[in-house]
Order: structure tokens, then sequence, then C-alpha cells
């Protein structure tokens, strides 16, 4: 049976659109993984670590059969892929691949913690899940409510280059 599966995107080291674009396409590059949807892309400050490049950020909408926790493997081999990237920056990440919600499905495990534990406090998953799907919902309200109260909502713009 085909569940809906929310992911979050980051990038902010690289060529940061090319890797989120070709993440979206390795992570649907599987035979259990089907995309339904992409988010705009978000161009976000950093939050923390050291001073450190703009994160661009997107969400994607999914389809799949696979369990919860082989499908965060599969975004963690995607993740990893990535990673290769050369880097002299510390801090920073090519990529990051969160699962945000999988269905209706609560897991809470150190490992896979589900829906996200801080999915509902960041502006950066919030914001552009909110442009994708005006009717999504999070832990019973609204995305875009939750994106309007977030404290780095501030810190966030469409990014305007090509992805
Ligand atoms: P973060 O995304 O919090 O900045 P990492 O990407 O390094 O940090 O992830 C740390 C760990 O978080 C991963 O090893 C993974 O097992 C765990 N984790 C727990 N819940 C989730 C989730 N919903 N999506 C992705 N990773 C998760
Ligand atoms: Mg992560």
């Amino acid at each position: 049976m085909n569940t809906r599966v929310i992911l979050a995107l980051g990038s902010n080291l690289g060529e940061r659109s090319d890797i989120l674009a070709n993440a979206v396409a390795d992570l649907v590059d599987h035979p259990h993984v089907r995309l339904r949807e992409v988010s705009p892309v978000v161009q976000t400050k950093a939050v923390g670590g050291p001073e450190q490049p703009d994160y661009l950020n997107m969400v994607v909408e999914i389809e799949t059969d696979l369990e919860p926790y082989a499908l965060l493997a599969h975004c963690q081999a995607v993740e990893a892929k990535h990673h290769r990237t050369r880097t002299v920056r510390w801090g920073a990440r090519t990529l990051d691949v969160d699962i945000i919600t999988y269905g209706d499905l609560e897991i809470n495990a150190p490992e896979l913690t589900l829906p996200h534990p801080r999915a509902h406090e960041r502006a950066f998953v919030l914001q552009p899940w909110a442009w994708m799907d005006s009717t999504a919902v999070l832990a019973g309200r609204p995305v875009a409510e939750l994106a309007a109260e977030a404290d780095d909502l501030a810190g966030l713009k469409p990014f305007e280059g090509a992805v």
C-alpha cells in the first residue's frame, strides 16, 4: 500500500541548487518511490553553528511502499552520495534529507522520529510545504499557520535562481 511522505531537503555548500535537483532525481530514481509534488526552493539563513552560507531548502511529496526505515536508509544513501562533494568548510552541509511525515505514522526512536520533532517550528520546512500544498496539516494545525509563527521566517525568501 502506498503512503504519502513529505521529505525536506537542504543544502548550503557547493552548487546548492544543482545538488537539490540531483537529490530529488536520486530520491525518486527508485522502483518503490513516486514523485507527487515539488515545492518552490527557499533561501534561508543558517541557524547556529559557525558562520556559513545560506541554505537552500525545499520539500517534496512522494508516494512509497517502502517501510519507514527502508525509506530512511534510501534517504541516507542519497545524502551519502552528495556528501562526497569536496569541501574545506566546516558546519556547512552539501545535503540533508529529513523525513517530515510518513502518512499519519508516529514513531519515537532516536534513529527515526515521526513526524520530524522540529518540523513544526522550522519555517524552512513549513513555508515551502505550505506553498506546495495550501491544505497541508501538521500535528492538527495548518502548515501555513505554523510557518507564520516560526522564529526563522524572517530569514527566509524565495530563491530566485533555477533549480
Ligand atoms: P539533522 O537532520 O537533525 O540536522 P542529521 O541529518 O545528521 O541531523 O541526522 C541525524 C540523525 O537523525 C540520523 O542519523 C537519523 O537516524 C536521525 N533521524 C531521526 N528522525 C529522523 C527523521 N524524521 N528524518 C531523518 N533523520 C532522522
Ligand atoms: Mg537530517
